[in-house]
């Protein structure tokens, strides 16, 4: 159980900007970017590292085009942006629940750091 379990229980407040059954996006506490929203999965699932199953799949699927849709209705499509998923330890993962950052708003740079 992570700080994100909380988010998704209300236990503690956050920004939410799309809730549906299976996922939850909110803005993010240390933004990287002038648009800078999580967006999680219901599941407790802990990175990219542990997914497989057939439920993940759909459920993966289902919050890339999820994805997609926030970055559109939060004004990012036209310009662009980046989804980005840290997952373990070299990845620079910190909360161990699978997220997916969408960031946008200012030119990105690659390679990311
Ligand atoms: P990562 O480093 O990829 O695991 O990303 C974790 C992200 O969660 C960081 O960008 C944090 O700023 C963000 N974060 C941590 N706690 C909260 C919170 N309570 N509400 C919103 N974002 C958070």
């Amino acid at each position: 159980m992570t700080i994100f379990s909380k988010i998704i229980n209300k236990e503690i407040p956050a920004t939410i900007v799309y809730e549906d059954d299976l996922c939850l996006a909110f803005k993010d506490v240390n933004p990287q970017a002038p648009t800078h929203v999580l967006l999680i999965p219901k599941k407790e699932i802990e990175s990219m590292a542990k997914v497989q199953s057939p439920e993940d799949e759909k459920l993966l699927g289902h919050m890339m085009v999820k994805a997609s849709r926030i970055a559109d209705q939060l004004g990012l499509a036209k310009d662009g942006y980046r989804l980005v998923i840290n997952t373990n330890d070299h990845g620079g993962q910190t909360v161990y629940h699978l997220h997916i950052h969408i960031l946008g708003g200012r030119q990105m740079s690659w390679p990311p750091g």
